[in-house]
């Protein structure tokens, strides 16, 4: 009998069935609520009935289009459709399969275009698990240890950790971007680097938000030495951040954008985007794959856009987020273990430390445990693994935020009482 390799590590012990909406219902029957949304991927819910309803009728139709063959149609339209809620100028597209075959892809097409090879990335930055990705991640030890030599020509520098450092956003955003200015004429000189990747919301990190004068710092040093802003939206796209993109809340228009989890609700799609003339610089041939641009995910992908704009789930991920947040400070009040509460839109989370300061996973994961014997599903993050994190779908309401926030103040009063 063959069985599951230990590999694979599980948060939570759930059998899932079968899921609708902001619910997962398991094997028993029991509901849980969950803020994981498949780690920020059902933006639109479990199962919404016109998600479902497009990929049904593509399967009946054309499951594989195999794109590097055939161009199949869902792919046409998709690429049409995201034309209108991409950064305008950023109108040429290519489909992979996940949020790390982007990555890599998007590390091809700053090598191609730009004829250098260094990339910068963001000290806490999570890009990918493949082997170009993992190189340029470093949200902690298991996506690194033990698996080198990684990619050469990643560069490490700060990202503006106000709550860690004991700084204010302000102080921190100025000392990462002196040290960048160091890394440019020092370990990675600027006419060597290709390209900045950065999310806007540092992710399996620890769920920074990237101020927004740091990112308009990026952008002002990309134009400055002709190097590439690559914004990883792989887990900030389609609404999570409560604007369409997390870029958005800073007035720093990438070079390249990367999207996948939201995307599809659940079925496989990455997509890289720039503007055609730095595609251009691409080689024909030198990206692809034998499932990219799917025709079922991609017809799932159309309906899930029309979804997020029939139903403003941007708008609602704005409000329920600010729910959750406030929320979530009061719950932080009563508890001087959770030391900072922060986020953008739907992505919100709760530090945990120790009286001295220090990172408390310990902490941490009894909440996370407590919420999850509550049916309240949840995910840790941050190098180290203290911050508890809620990614509900975009589609919650405010008596479901408010059902969950009654579930982490009972589980917190139990973790740490
Ligand atoms: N970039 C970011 C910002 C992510 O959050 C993730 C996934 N958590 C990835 C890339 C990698 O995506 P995937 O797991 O689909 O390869």
């Amino acid at each position: 009998m063959a069985t599951l390799s230990p590999l694979l590590k599980q948060a939570t012990p759930v059998l899932a069935e079968r899921g609708e909406g902001v619910y997962l219902y398991d094997a028993e029957g029991r509901r849980h609520l969950d803020f994981t949304a498949g780690i920020g991927v059902t933006n639109t819910g479990h199962c919404h009935p016109r998600v479902v309803e497009a990929a049904q009728r593509q399967v009946g139709t054309l499951i594989h289009g195999q794109y590097t063959t055939v161009m199949h149609r869902p792919l046409l339209r998709l690429t049409e459709a995201l034309g209108e809620v991409l950064p305008e100028g950023l109108d040429s597209l290519f489909f992979l399969n996940s949020g790390s075959e982007a990555v890599e892809a998007s590390i091809r097409l700053a090598r191609h275009a730009t004829g250098r090879q260094n990339i910068v990335v963001f000290h806490g930055s999570f890009h990918g698990r493949t082997m170009g990705a993992a190189a340029l991640t470093t949200a902690g030890t298991k996506f690194r240890a033990g698996i080198g030599p990684l990619m050469p020509g990643a560069a490490i520098a700060p990202f503006p950790q106000a709550y860690r450092y004991g700084w204010s956003e302000e102080e921190a955003t100025r000392f990462a971007l002196r040290e960048l200015d160091y890394l440019l004429v020092t370990a990675s000189p600027a006419s060597d680097t290709a390209a900045f990747v950065v999310e806007p919301v540092l992710g399996e990190g620890g769920y920074i938000p990237a101020p927004p004068a740091f990112l308009e710092g990026l952008r002002e040093r990309a134009d400055r030495h002709g190097i590439l802003l690559i914004v990883d939206e792989v887990q900030t796209g389609f609404g999570r951040t409560g604007r369409f993109w997390g870029h958005e809340h800073a007035a720093a228009r990438p070079d390249v954008l990367i999207t996948a989890k939201g995307l599809a609700s659940g079925f496989p799609l990455s997509a890289i985007a720039a503007p055609a003339a730095l595609m251009e610089k691409a080689r024909p041939g030198s990206q692809g794959g034998t499932y990219g641009g799917n025709a079922v995910a991609c017809a799932a992908a159309l309906a899930t856009l029309q979804v997020i704009a029939d139903e403003d789930l941007v708008g609602n991920a704005a409000v329920q987020g600010a729910r959750l947040n406030d929320g979530l400070r009061k719950v932080a009040a009563d508890h001087p273990a959770i030391g900072d509460v922060r986020g953008l839109g739907l992505m919100q989370a709760s530090e945990f430390t120790t009286p001295d300061g220090e990172p408390d996973a310990a902490a941490a994961a009894r909440a996370h445990g407590a919420a999850a014997e509550r049916g309240l599903l949840l995910l840790t993050c941050g190098a180290y693994g203290n911050v508890v994190r809620m990614i509900p779908p975009l589609i919650v309401t405010g008596e479901q935020i408010d059902d969950g926030l009654a579930l982490w103040a009972d589980a917190v009063a139990d973790a740490l009482g």
